[in-house]
């Protein structure tokens, strides 16, 4: 089974610094559905890995989520991409969970939900927290300058050897290039 890993705001979606607490805050990249399709096309499952504070914090609540969630497989459906499932971590950083990036909770739960390792497995994402614990546990960090990606490329300490691209879709076109044979 072929697997690739996405953070959802600032990768599939457009991020906020106010968090995205609503629905219509739910603005897809341009380009990012359609390579999520590509992605299913070439007969690989994508799951999503997000951090989701706002949950924490009271910002917003699980049903909001859960439409937040619904208006995302729509607009998926509707570029004929799925989205398979989406692992999310509702707890504020001083709580100290396993499951917040850069801890690596819900990287192992999405290895023993497919039963698979994730070693080579593609993780993308625009923070520093996202890459880490893709490093550590033998995956293949991306990181795209979408969201707060220029930011994070700026500071550094990016897991080495990590490739940086543009977007989702950049990423996914090599991902899917195919290999020369020579
Ligand atoms: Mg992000
Ligand atoms: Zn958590």
């Amino acid at each position: 089974m072929k697997l690739v890993i996405l953070d959802r705001d600032g990768v599939i979606n457009h991020d906020s610094d106010q968090f995205i607490k609503s629905p219509a805050e739910w603005q897809p990249i341009p380009g990012s559905l359609e390579a999520i399709a590509r992605l299913n096309q070439a007969d690989y499952r994508v799951v999503v890995a997000t951090n989701q504070s706002g949950i924490g914090r009271g910002l917003f609540d699980m049903p909001t989520l859960n439409a937040i969630h619904d208006k995302m497989h729509k607009a998926c459906a509707m570029a004929g991409a799925r989205i398979d499932a989406v692992f999310f971590c509702p707890h504020t950083a001083d709580s100290r969970c396993h499951c917040r990036k850069p801890n690596p909770g819900m990287l192992e739960e999405i290895a023993a939900r497919y039963n698979l390792k994730l070693t080579g497995v593609p993780v993308i994402g625009d923070s520093l927290r996202d890459l880490q614990p893709a490093a550590e546990l033998g995956a293949r960090p991306y990181l795209v300058l979408t969201g707060k990606g220029r930011k994070t490329q700026a500071a550094g300490g990016l897991p080495e050897g990590t490739p940086v691209f543009a977007d989702l879709a950049s990423v996914v076109a090599e991902l899917l290039r195919p290999v020369p044979l020579d």
